[in-house]
């Protein structure tokens, strides 16, 4: 992919936030209800705080009740890549920004959409770009 986004863990750690970092680079979850975004409803465009990358879009955000940003569907379908996550003694699917490698969070089939995905994304990996 021609906008891959390369850096090593120094140039991430400099870039990013501790909490930041810890997601995006660590495979890391913050705390349910504790982002900035869970809640949030202001139409706009979500990118990847690492990259800058456009990942999600407020027009598929819904509110799961898991305290978690949460979206039936990726902006465009090569935004994200996912993998195969057996951490933590469970199996699921890892959404994973395509042009720098950040952790996202993970997809689950139980979404309200014809898709019937719930992207339930980390607050600490997105940025908001409001309308
Ligand atoms: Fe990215």
């Amino acid at each position: 992919m021609s906008n891959r986004v390369v850096k090593n863990e120094a140039e991430w750690r400099a870039a990013l936030t501790r909490e930041q970092f810890e997601v995006t680079r660590r495979k890391g979850t913050e705390p349910p209800f504790s982002g900035v975004y869970h809640d949030c409803k202001e139409p706009g465009t979500y990118r990847c705080v690492c990259c800058g990358a456009v990942l999600f879009r407020s027009g598929e955000k819904f509110d799961s009740g898991s305290g978690w940003p949460s979206f039936t569907a990726p902006a465009a379908g090569d935004a994200v890549r996912t993998e195969v996550d057996s951490s933590h003694g469970m199996t699921r699917t890892e959404v994973i920004c395509r042009a720098c490698d950040a952790h996202l969070g993970h997809v689950f089939d139980d979404g309200p959409g014809p898709g019937g995905q719930r992207f339930c994304i980390n607050s600490a990996a997105l940025k908001l770009e409001t309308e």
